[in-house]
């Protein structure tokens, strides 16, 4: 993930920050310009932009409730964020500790939308298409869900400036670069970027006492695959295969039903 700024006083701040630490501003990500703005909070949801002009955004309704900080554009006729909307049904928050497991889930879920709208892929969820919307293929999502956390993993590295002198025993040093979404083959940049650095993540985790955050050993037929994945994704985002995962019947007219439909007044239920 890239390094984001607050828009106001220009200090770091984090993903799921919904204020600025520094200066107190109210925040909100906006997942069309990938960037964290400072706001003037309003009741009637037009929040005012602090720092340089430029869209005007309204928060997702689910900020109401502590579990979003993203923000979608003013005009829109949606309610709840890019992500938020996917969300099909939510548990009964009347049991309090509900609230977290739904917190956690939503926040996990926008890590994901963060490197689909990266790789420009779509977002489909289950409400556009059932039948998709889930994964029939375990081997194939579980390489999906490699390639997605080795393109983030290399990002927040990049962007953190990471660079390892002992990437290799006896080797030369590794400057860490963001993964070339543009390249033909990702191979080499998994051997020689992304195994060094998940090796560190590993072994600073044993270092905390927790778990490796990346228990996969990394051989041949994995990376063949992560290859194939690569190539999928410039297939797609390049616009060269169709990839809106969506029946060309339905496609039309999906975007707009989405707010009225009844599996997403649920998830609008306290
Ligand atoms: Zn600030
Ligand atoms: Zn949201």
């Amino acid at each position: 993930m890239k390094q984001l700024t607050c828009s106001k006083c220009g200090n770091r701040v984090f993903f799921e920050n919904l204020s600025c630490e520094t200066c107190g501003s109210t925040l909100g990500y906006a997942p069309d310009e990938q960037l964290m703005f400072a706001f003037e909070p309003a009741d009637d949801e037009a929040w005012r932009r602090q720092g340089p002009p430029g869209l005007d955004y309204k928060p997702c309704v689910n900020r109401k409730r502590g579990v979003c900080n993203w923000m979608l554009p003013s005009a829109s006729s949606h309610r709840h964020c890019l992500s938020c909307r996917t969300t099909h049904t939510i548990p009964e928050l009347a049991k309090p500790e509900n609230h977290g497991y739904w917190a956690a889930l939503e926040q996990a879920k926008r890590r994901l939308f963060y490197t689909l709208v990266e790789l420009v892929l779509p977002t489909p969820n289950k409400l556009e298409d059932p039948a998709n919307g889930s994964h029939p293929w375990e081997d194939w999502a579980e390489t999906w869900a490699h390639y997605l956390h080795m393109v983030d993993g290399l990002e927040t590295a990049a962007a953190w400036g990471a660079h390892l002198d002992q990437a290799l025993p006896s080797g030369p040093s590794l400057k860490v670069r963001a993964l070339d979404l543009n390249a033909e083959s990702i191979r080499d940049a998994v051997i020689e970027q992304w195994l060094p650095v998940s090796q560190f993540i590993n072994a600073m985790d044993r270092s905390l006492g927790a778990h490796d955050s990346y228990p996969f050993i990394v051989v041949e037929p994995v990376i063949e695959k992560l290859d194939f994945i690569h190539r999928v994704v410039r297939a797609g985002s390049s616009g060269s295969v169709a990839m809106n995962f969506l029946p060309r019947d339905r496609a039309r007219g999906a975007e707009s039903s989405l707010d009225s439909s009844a599996g997403h007044e649920e998830a609008d239920r306290p």
